[in-house]
């Protein structure tokens, strides 16, 4: 039995219905339009075109959106400028800092100089602890826009074993984290493992629902998880690029192989990749209702 393919796509463009929907509600009713800003420093192609995706989609949703691209020799001093700036900015509910930055600049502390109101991406420490003690906050992109995966295809995660592959700061801790709160979309057993795992393969394979983000193509293999599991790949991989130049992308699950097991399973692409950028629009939103005191 080959598993139902759960359609990050299909779901992505359920959700930007939705937010255009909601969008076009808060400007007629209440006069309130969404504003996001996108902050790229240097010029690397592939940071290029996510912020370009990013302003796009915005545009395509009716959220007012600015792109600034800064020259790769731009001090920190001068980000932290705009980014103050940006912070008292009433049109501006949402600000990203396209990562990564130039090795000059110092991450934490740009991200930190983030108002938590307008961390659209959710990687200010008070949104992170915020997370932890199950508060309302933003949540980062990537792990939200797989908790929406699960929910809208009727995944139950109340009680089930969760394994997730990769401890990174942005997929792996935070999704292991709202997978155990204790909450309708999270209520599950979760085991989180590394490079420093002993026996990974005893955890996959008594995986209910694995989510592995690990950035290593085709790592999990059809007999390292169970009859019925339910996968969610984050990877993406390049492997190679097709004659035309296009890159080959590969998850870091042997789709082929496992989804002759699995009950549900993304795709890549067009699994968790169109999420990310949704998420970032809802986060958008939220933004601009708390600051609008709607919600
Ligand atoms: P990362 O920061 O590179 O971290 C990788 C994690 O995987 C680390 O915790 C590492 O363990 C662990 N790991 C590596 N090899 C492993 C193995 N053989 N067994 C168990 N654990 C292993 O990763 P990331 O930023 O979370 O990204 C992971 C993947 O997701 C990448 O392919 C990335 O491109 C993709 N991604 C996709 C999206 C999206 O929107 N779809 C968003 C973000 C990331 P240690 O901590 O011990 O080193």
């Amino acid at each position: 039995m080959s598993a139902e393919i759960i359609s990050g796509t299909e779901i992505s463009k359920a959700i930007k219905e939705e937010l255009k929907a909601e969008v076009a509600e808060l400007a007629e009713k209440h006069g309130v339009v969404p504003g996001l800003v996108t902050i790229l420093v240097g010029d690397d192609p592939a940071s290029q075109s996510y912020v370009s995706a990013k302003n796009k989609t915005a545009h395509a949703l009716g959220i007012h959106s600015e792109q600034v691209t800064l020259p790769a020799e731009t001090s920190e001093e001068e980000l932290l400028g705009l980014i103050d700036k940006y912070n008292k900015d009433d049109k501006i509910n949402g600000i990203l800092v396209q990562l990564p930055l130039p090795k000059h600049i110092n991450e934490a502390r740009v991200l930190y100089a983030i108002d938590p109101d307008k961390d659209v991406d959710g990687f200010h420490p008070v949104n992170v602890g915020k997370m932890m003690l199950g508060e309302k906050c933003f949540l980062p992109c990537t792990p939200h826009g797989i908790l929406e995966l699960l929910a809208r295809s009727g995944v139950e995660t109340s009680g089930k074993e969760v394994v997730v592959l990769g401890r990174s700061n942005i997929v792996g801790k935070p999704i292991a984290n709202l997978m155990l709160q204790k909450r309708e979309s999270g209520n599950a057993t979760v085991t989180l493992c590394h490079t420093r795992t002993k026996d990974t393969d005893f955890h996959t394979r008594r995986a209910d629902i694995l989510i592995a983000a690990v950035g290593v193509p085709n790592l999990v293999k059809a007999d390292q998880v169970k009859e019925g599991v339910v996968v969610i790949d984050v990877g993406v991989n390049r492997v190679g690029k097709t004659e035309s130049g296009k890159a080959i992308l590969a998850g870091d699950v042997e789709f082929e192989s496992v989804k002759e097991k699995a009950s549900k399973i993304t795709p890549v692409p067009g699994g968790v990749g169109p999420m990310t950028i949704t998420m970032l629009m809802k986060n958008t939103v939220q933004a601009a209702r708390q600051a609008a005191g709607l919600e």
